[in-house]
């Protein structure tokens, strides 16, 4: 191990120097240093006992992903080199605020959202993450849940020791909590469709401030053996909520947490998860039927956004309520039980996209173009009728106009009451969207 002392000056191929601080810790492969670079805190983590693998492959590894860039800004990515030498090498990256805690913090719930606005903002800023990676060829080759830190106080998240990602795996392994079965097992390395089932269990600790396989059966133990968590998070693990087996249940009075989310949370989001979670995801079948059933980025992306738009505070009481499609909605505050009747819907394109017609409801981006994935530019919403709140239009908040189908034009900044038409269409880009209302 090359220890640096404060003050110490690195040089780094940007043509920049790095001044050190202080030694954070020693991690398993390198050590982490406060440093300063160009006035900033940085962190620079340094490589000076690569027995583990070759130091000229790990050095060519890491400069082509600096010089590749990272797939968002989310991601700490490399940030500039230090000079490679028989001692070893470094590189800097980002600092992370101390508002983010990693999801391990989450899970022990020591950390938590300040509203769920935030827990849904997290959910989907990790599946765009994903999106990002994939699009970019890159996976991650070990899965840890300490590695995703997210602020509960605005859901925001980062990416954090980016050198686990890579889009050739060597065959690293990671935490069994957060592996694929099929990866476990031996039936092949981490790719894209392991990803996949990170991406599930990530977003049910999100959702939850829980594992999903972690419920009775892991409770009956007091100590936890090595064999034990073969058995249940890898071998033959079982869904807490899997809707045929009741087994590994979350015991009330350990999980009150859980399951009152759980309870909260509406069906479409559940059904995603007994696909994520079902046996045949779970690594009992054959790997071309676990690939099949595991829940793809953008079908995330569709359902935890329509979860949004139905999101709002109940006109009575300010509790935070789902609403519900198919009937009315009664506030979940047991000293409100407010009722709103059941609501129109605008359904997007061929309907991945469903909005409540609710006052405040948004309309984003991706909704009204289907080669956009962008979820967080909001370019419209629902609104009140200032001289009479029973009637609600649709407001153009972006720059080009709407056309309704009753030929109405919806001028930029203008609102349109829903009575004056059925359909709506959109001309934001090269691929128009189009949405209709139903009942
Ligand atoms: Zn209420």
């Amino acid at each position: 191990m090359t220890l640096f002392d404060k003050g110490m000056k690195m040089k780094l191929d940007c043509g920049d120097e790095a001044s050190v601080v202080r030694l954070i810790r020693n991690d398993r492969h390198c050590d982490v240093y406060e440093v300063i670079l160009n006035d900033e805190i940085r962190i620079l983590k340094y490589y000076s006992d690569l027995s583990f693998s070759d130091t000229s492959a790990f050095y060519d590894f890491i400069a082509a992903k600096l010089k590749d860039g990272p797939p968002s800004e989310r991601f700490y990515w490399p940030g500039a080199l230090t000079e490679k030498t028989n001692e070893g090498f470094g590189y800097v990256t980002g600092c992370v605020p101390k508002s983010y805690h990693d999801l391990d913090e989450f899970l022990l719930l020591k950390a938590d959202f300040s509203s769920y606005a935030k827990r849904l903002n997290a959910a989907i800023e990790i599946v765009r993450a994903f999106e990002c990676l994939h699009e970019k060829g890159y996976f991650f080759q070990s899965a840890d849940s300490n590695v995703f830190l997210v602020d509960g106080n605005t859901g925001d998240v980062v990416i954090d020791d980016c050198e686990y990602i890579t889009s050739v795996c060597a065959g690293a392994r990671g935490s069994i909590k957060f592996e694929a079965p099929e990866v476990i097992a031996g039936k092949c390395k981490s790719d894209m469709h392991s990803d996949l089932f990170l991406l599930s269990e990530l977003l049910f600790v999100i959702l939850f401030s829980a594992h999903p396989f972690e419920g009775r059966r892991l409770d009956c133990h007091a100590y936890i053996t090595r064999d034990a968590k073969q058995e249940f998070y890898a071998k033959s693990p079982i869904f807490a909520f899997d809707p045929n087996d009741e087994s590994n249940r979350p015991v009330s009075g350990v999980s009150g947490y859980e399951i009152q989310l759980w309870k909260k949370i509406p069906k479409a989001i559940k059904e995603k998860f007994y696909q994520a979670f079902s046996r045949s995801s779970l690594g009992y079948g054959d790997l071309e039927e676990i690939r099949k059933n595991r829940v793809a980025c953008e079908a995330w992306r569709h359902e935890l956004v329509n979860l949004r738009s139905r999101l709002v505070k109940c006109p009575a009481c300010g509790e935070d309520l789902f609403l519900d499609f198919d009937s009315q909605t009664i506030c979940p505050n047991s000293k409100c039980g407010h009722v709103i009747g059941k609501n129109r819907i605008l359904a997007f394109g061929n309907g991945e996209y469903r909005v409540p017609i609710f006052p405040g409801v948004g309309i984003y981006k991706c909704m009204v173009d289907s080669l956009s994935d962008d979820c967080e530019t909001q370019i419209g919403s629902i609104t009140v009728n200032p001289q009479n709140p029973n009637i609600l239009g649709i407001k153009n908040e972006s720059s080009k106009p709407w056309l309704a189908v009753s030929k109405k034009t919806i001028e930029s900044g203008r609102s349109l009451s829903f009575s004056a038409f059925d359909e709506v269409y959109f001309d934001q880009c090269e691929q128009k969207g189009f949405a209709k209302i139903i009942d």
